[in-house]
């Protein structure tokens, strides 16, 4: 049977973390608190070749050596709205969402022939796949590719910046290797969260002020929904040294 999917805009899946493109993190940064998250792909991984092209690759202490996925993210909690779904559940950015929004339930970090299994709507999602919906995949391929195609362009050319930034952290921060080897081993994975200063501060952006500017309020409002919540007690802790950060970054000379 071919798989069928159509979005009913139940705004299930706008919650949690949301990757963007370099490109959307620098659009949205008046809207979305943003990180750099670090995913390990395996080397016994299907999308392990493409990780390597997407990301980087780095040797661990053991010798083995691993893809490293590093996205700019909208950093919220996982039972967090995005700051664009409306109460309607409908986005409030529609014309002007993300790419990551515009190729769902696509995923461009994966190769083409293995999208399958992500048309298939997780619990509680309300996407319909029923035989109205319609055929979106064929024969391993996807029939509207467009949004697929442009995310994945985007991603291919912002990968040199995303190298120099995993360069800079291996260097100034190299305990972070211990953290990618134990995420290596941990059959769930993980995720490691890296500052957006320091990804400003690694790739020299001229427009780091204008960010810094946009965050730090961003930030200082994460800090104070996250201050009483134990289970959020790491991201609190991110949030609110980030906005300090953010704050002495927008008012550097
Ligand atoms: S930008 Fe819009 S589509 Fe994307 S996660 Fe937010 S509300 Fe959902
Ligand atoms: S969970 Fe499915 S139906 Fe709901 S907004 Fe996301 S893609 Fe659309």
């Amino acid at each position: 049977m071919e798989p069928r999917f159509a979005c009913t805009a139940c705004g299930k899946c706008c919650h949690g973390l949301l990757p963007l493109t370099l490109t959307d993190a620098v659009a949205h940064a008046v809207r979305f608190p943003l990180a750099l998250v670090w995913t390990v792909v395996r080397s016994n991984a299907k999308s392990y070749d493409l990780a390597t092209r997407l990301g980087t690759s780095v040797r661990l202490p053991n010798r083995k050596t691993v893809a490293v996925l590093i996205q700019p993210s909208a950093y919220l909690p996982n039972h967090f709205p995005c700051p664009a779904l409306q109460p309607d559940n409908l986005c409030g950015i529609h014309s002007d969402k993300p790419s990551r929004c515009r190729t769902m339930p696509f995923y461009p970090y994966r190769e083409e022939k293995d999208q399958a299994d992500l048309l298939v709507p997780r619990k509680g999602w309300e996407c319909d796949v029923s035989a109205e919906a319609p055929v979106v995949y064929r024969n391993h391929a996807i029939l509207d590719r467009t949004n697929f195609d442009r995310e994945r362009a985007e991603l291919l050319e912002q990968a040199p910046v995303m190298r120099t930034y995993a360069d800079y952290v291996l260097k100034y921060m190299p305990w972070i290797v211990n953290d990618l080897a134990k995420m290596a081993a941990a059959p769930a994975g993980g995720k490691l969260v890296t500052s957006l200063s320091s990804f400003l501060t690694a790739t020299r952006r001229t427009d780091a002020r204008e960010l810094a500017a946009a965050q730090a309020p961003l930030m200082q409002a994460m800090a104070e929904r996250t201050r009483t919540d134990p289970a959020l007690a790491d991201l609190h802790k991110n949030y609110a040294g980030w906005a300090k950060e953010m704050e002495r970054l927008a008012q550097r000379p």
